[in-house]
């Protein structure tokens, strides 16, 4: 069997949530499991993640699939309704929802449901994506609070910088535009609001990538936050080729050899979610020391540099990324974020998962 295999170590996902629990001791936890719950598998994260008091996705799929597994916490839908005829099976189901647009109440006056929705209605304070507009705000709720239709309604909005130097303030000030007489619950903070601005915690947190033990800030790595990286990419090396001075690897020849190379041939590319882009800098561990990619990354290999690497041979383990190479900085190394190379892995399916509780 080709060695290239995911572990996911379930013992640092539950770290990791204590982690949020130490940034927000007073709000209770909506965990972000959308995405498969960025790739690390959304059965098993929710199972290993006891202690939260609901579970955000994007489709009514991933909803029925945690009921039918017995979750019985709150579960959210993060963009809504895409059709109507949704909406009875989340009414039945006891499935929340985000409602950010006026055609998506219109949907449940028509779908007439049996119990009402608790919905999360969701405000655009400025990251223009979703969301109501918040001078409307006023009437808007006053509405759905008179519908018998509509249970729990809890105010919601996104942050679209709270990882960068703009921050929150000019959101949170929008935010509080917003009327709030009778104290309906208040969900605001993503991963980096949740380390950055306690101001942004209220009832409801938010958490995603924090939980996966990878950082939502591009500056700052995730261990300075002591959370701890849950998935490993590991594989092995399967073909060594000694290349002299002006000799090149691969496609394009992108690689140019300054001096003799040993090059380790390692079972993971692209297809499987490696990033494409990932430049010779991108860090790899083998046999447990550091080195780093050479050449450009095809479907099914890469190229790593073990020319000091005396002990390397065919069957020499490799890391990717997980405990030693953290995700952010192979992100980093390819312009992209530890959150896409995460998804990307479990989108490919091509990847066995295993999950492992803290011991390799
Ligand atoms: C994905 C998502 C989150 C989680 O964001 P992280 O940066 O991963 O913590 C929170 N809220 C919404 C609406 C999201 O779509």
């Amino acid at each position: 069997m080709r060695p290239l295999s995911v572990s996911i170590d379930t013992q640092s996902l539950k770290n990791n949530l204590n982690i949020v629990k130490k940034f927000s001791p007073n709000s209770k936890i909506m965990a972000v499991l959308k995405a498969n719950a960025y790739g690390h598998g959304l059965i098993e994260c929710a199972r290993n993640l006891n202690a939260i008091d609901g579970i955000a996705v994007l489709n009514l799929s991933e909803a029925i699939d945690l009921r039918e597994h017995g979750f019985e916490h709150k579960i959210l839908l993060l963009e809504g309704f895409f059709d109507k005829s949704e909406i009875g099976i989340a009414s039945r189901m006891g499935i929340d929802s985000v409602v950010h647009c006026h055609e998506q109440i219109e949907m449940i006056n028509q779908a007439k449901p049996k119990k009402p929705l608790n919905l999360h209605l969701k405000f655009n304070t400025g990251m223009n994506r979703l969301g109501f507009p918040v001078h409307d705000s006023a009437n808007l709720i006053n509405s759905l609070i008179q519908n018998p239709l509509i249970g729990e309604i809890t105010l919601m909005t996104h942050f679209a910088n709270a990882d960068e130097a703009a921050g929150i303030s000019d959101q949170m000030n929008q935010f509080h535009h917003i009327p709030n007489e009778i104290n309906l619950e208040r969900s605001l903070a993503n991963s980096a609001a949740i380390i950055k601005y306690p101001e942004s915690h209220y009832e409801w947190v938010r958490p995603g990538i924090m939980l996966y033990g990878a950082s939502p800030f591009s500056a700052t790595n995730a261990s300075e936050f002591k959370l701890q990286p849950v998935m490993s990419l590991t594989s092995e090396i399967i073909a060594i080729q000694d290349i002299n001075a002006g000799e090149s690897v691969g496609y394009g020849s992108s690689f140019i050899a300054k001096k003799k190379t040993r090059v380790g041939v390692v079972a993971c590319g692209y297809a499987d979610g490696y990033p494409r882009q990932a430049n010779s800098k991108s860090p790899i561990l083998v046999n447990d020391k550091k080195t780093h990619l050479l050449g450009r990354v095809s479907m099914d290999m890469l190229y790593v540099d073990i020319t000091d690497i005396s002990d390397a041979k065919i069957g020499s383990s490799v890391e990717l990324w997980g405990k030693n190479i953290s995700v952010d900085e192979v992100a980093e190394c390819s312009g992209t974020v530890g959150y896409e190379l995460l998804c990307a892995i479990s989108a490919s399916k091509r990847v066995p998962m295993r999950y492992v509780d803290g011991k390799k």
